[in-house]
């Protein structure tokens, strides 16, 4: 589905610790173990359902001696996933019984809810969806699988103003606004059904945000395919004069970047080719993997990142 999230990326701290935060106290999947390709002294780790299917994924660059960041306008406030409506009452104990820092059950539009922060205060929530029962989640975890994550809900933004960037929203990505509850306006992908919501809080002279653990990095939408990718891009060059970058090819996706007005990082990012380009279905995320422009420094890049060699 053109325009729906791909992808959230965040920054955090220790590789192992991230590793075991998201597998076995979210349950989630790790799908691949790789390197930020622009810089590949740093990690990449992807989160996500069984597949690692677009819609489900968190990924991490995890840097171990990162400040701690700092949230300000301008940034991701807050990463959402779905859960079973009716899997919040396991997902209550559950946060009990792992000390998971949370808020408890809060209602947002009309949905129930969980805010809580992964150990390196990055701010999460569960909400609890209706009709995704069916829906596949990760497998052979933890977590049972009738109340696993079975993807993401959607990202709430904290701008200084809302209008700019429910353009770029609408008309771009073909959100539809669907209501607004206090300050919090939402937007909604029709026909998604995860990765469909955006919500914009716009607060306006709050605080610059500094970028470090518990930082959201770029939240990337997605293109079923490069033709729906360069469509998107040059909507954002022509229509809104923003500058996006030339495809590049991630292995997994091929992703466009651009700077939105309300300065988050944005990005398009294929549906093709999917994390079984590299290892098979069911071994997915178990060995680093090197992209083959990078593959005369394996060593080297190995020997760097030792919780994600092993
Ligand atoms: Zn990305």
């Amino acid at each position: 589905m053109n325009g729906a999230i791909h992808h959230v990326t965040a920054i955090s701290g220790e590789a192992r610790r991230t590793i075991d935060f998201y597998t076995r106290v979210l349950g989630l999947r790790l799908v691949k173990k790789t390197v930020d390709f622009d810089e590949p002294s740093i990690g990449h780790l992807y989160f996500g359902n069984a597949a690692g299917s677009p819609g489900s994924l968190i990924t991490f660059f995890p840097i171990e001696h990162a400040a701690e960041g700092r949230l300000g306008v301008g940034d991701v406030q807050e990463t959402v996933f779905a859960v079973p409506e009716a899997s919040l009452g396991y997902w209550t104990h559950r946060f009990l019984e792992k000390s998971v820092a949370n808020k408890g059950l809060s209602r947002r539009f009309g949905e129930r809810a969980i805010a809580f922060k992964d150990l390196d205060g990055t701010d999460l929530a569960l909400v609890g969806m209706r009709g995704v029962e069916g829906a596949p989640g990760p497998v052979g975890g933890e977590v049972p699988a009738e109340h696993a994550i079975r993807g993401l809900h959607g990202v709430s933004l904290l701008l200084e103003e809302a209008g700019p960037t429910a353009r770029i929203l609408t008309e771009v990505f073909g959100y539809e606004e669907v209501g607004a509850e206090e300050t919090t306006r939402r937007f909604r992908r029709p026909g998604a059904t995860f990765g469909a919501v955006v919500d914009i809080r716009a607060v306006g002279g709050f605080l610059v945000p500094r970028p470090g653990r518990g930082s959201v990095h770029h939240v990337a939408f997605r293109a079923v395919d490069d033709a729906a990718q360069a469509a998107m891009a040059t909507k954002v060059a022509e229509e809104h004069e923003l500058e996006p970058t030339e495809p590049k090819d991630r292995r997994y996706f091929r992703s466009v970047y651009f700077r939105e007005p309300g300065h988050l990082l944005f990005e398009i990012a294929t549906d093709e080719p999917g994390f079984d380009v590299d290892e098979a279905p069911d071994r997915l995320g178990e060995v680093l993997q090197i992209p083959p422009f990078l593959e005369a420094r394996r060593e080297e890049i190995a020997a760097d990142l030792p919780d994600l060699a092993d």
